[in-house]
């Protein structure tokens, strides 16, 4: 165990300090060292934990006493620490109260253990209203420029009637069960002796007020289920099953809290003629058997548009012709996909009398037997062409 620092070396103060400069140091140290202003730092992390521990010992009479005679040994085992340090859930929870005091209202600081975390400044429970979600459905076409969709959705919004709070006319009284404060404190028996939690009031929700008459519209939740009309904009390069977030477009909040958000989740219908795989697209052209031995110009369809490609002499069947920069976009906007053209040597599936004939005069050439390449013997090498 390393060892630990002297609390009153830890707070920066002297053995007589006066509880009101004890708690001065302290909330100085716990705003340098708070983890909202140093996320991910284990260092400040550390240095609000010993800030706190030593101020639990040293604004503690009693703790304050033994620790003045016994030093660190002086707690150990007897409701003191036991070398443990306190973790940060019990700093929060223990300390909910102090922090509260320590830092008064509107110090922007979230903490744990507090309402549902979410605090607005002061201590009252802020609701949040829920995600929705929705599926949109896009062509490929529509991927590869990008589309701007207007989607109908059913959703909670804020009532007109009353503006959101539920209240017939505004009519509202201060909870008499926290006086309107939103929050409610326990003495609670911890580690560390009495100890003072608080949480959001279970009368008033932790709004503080309670509504009196309630809006004939809402019903008192200051929201309505509406039809609403959204305007999104895909951008370019969307791929199937991915989501795009839309802050503060979901469900409205009961009573005027913060709006849920609009999750899309995108849909790739599929295509007559290319196939997708990332940001490349596959098509299978067909050409004749006289085009693959004598070579030719064929038209390829492209999603801008015809485009031409040559089709050298002696193509074999399977041969892959990638076309640049021809697929989709890149989401984040590195440059293009490719379109790959697989070649497919149409073979006749039935011949009249005369076909038959020119074939028969063909077929005993020398240039029409079979004569492959190691290259075109390898089964895998064939393969690894197509796919690569
Ligand atoms: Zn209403
Ligand atoms: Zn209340």
């Amino acid at each position: 165990m390393a060892s630990k620092r002297d609390y009153y070396e830890v707070l920066g103060v002297d053995k007589n300090v006066t509880p009101e400069d004890l708690k001065k140091a302290y909330r100085k140290l716990a705003l340098k060292y708070h983890p909202d202003r140093n996320p991910g730092d284990k260092e400040a992390e550390e240095k609000f934990k010993e800030a706190a521990e030593a101020y639990d010992v040293l604004s503690n009479p009693d703790k304050k006493a033994r620790y003045d005679q016994f030093g660190h040994a002086g707690l150990d085992g007897a409701g003191g620490f036991g070398g443990q340090g306190m973790s940060m859930d019990d700093i929060f929870s223990s300390f909910g109260s102090i922090f509260g005091d320590l830092f008064g209202g509107g110090g922007g600081f979230s903490f744990g253990g507090f309402g549902d975390g979410r605090s607005s400044g002061g201590r009252r429970t802020v609701q949040r209203g829920s995600n929705l979600r929705i599926k949109v459905k896009l062509t490929l076409e529509e991927i590869d420029l990008g589309v701007e969709k207007k989607i109908r959705v059913s959703k909670y919004m804020p009532c007109k009637t009353c503006g959101g709070s539920g209240a017939r006319n505004n009519s509202f009284e201060t909870c008499s069960h926290c006086h309107g404060t939103g929050v409610v404190t326990e003495m609670r028996r911890s580690l560390f002796g009495q100890m003072q939690t608080q949480s959001a009031c279970p009368y008033c929700g932790g709004q503080g007020k309670i509504i009196k008459d309630k809006c004939p519209d809402c019903h008192g939740d200051g929201i309505v289920k509406n039809e609403d009309i959204i305007t999104i904009n895909i951008p370019a390069g969307v791929a199937d099953g991915m989501q795009l977030s839309m802050r503060g477009q979901g469900n409205a909040a009961p009573h005027g809290g913060v709006p849920g958000d609009l999750i899309i989740q995108v849909e790739e219908l599929p295509h007559d003629q290319f196939e997708r795989q990332d940001n490349n697209l596959f098509y299978n052209a067909f050409i004749t058997f006289a085009e693959a031995a004598m070579g030719a110009s064929i038209e390829i369809p492209t999603l801008h548009g015809r485009v031409r490609v040559k089709i050298d002499q002696g193509t074999p069947s399977g041969k892959v012709i990638r076309l640049k920069g021809k697929g989709l976009p890149d989401i984040n906007g590195y440059g293009r996909g490719d379109l790959l053209v697989s070649i497919n040597v149409w073979i006749p599936k039935s011949l009249t009398k005369e076909e038959k004939a020119l074939l028969e005069s063909l077929k005993d050439h020398p240039n029409f037997q079979p004569n492959p390449t190691k290259q075109e013997r390898g089964f895998f090498d064939k393969m690894k062409d197509l796919f690569n």
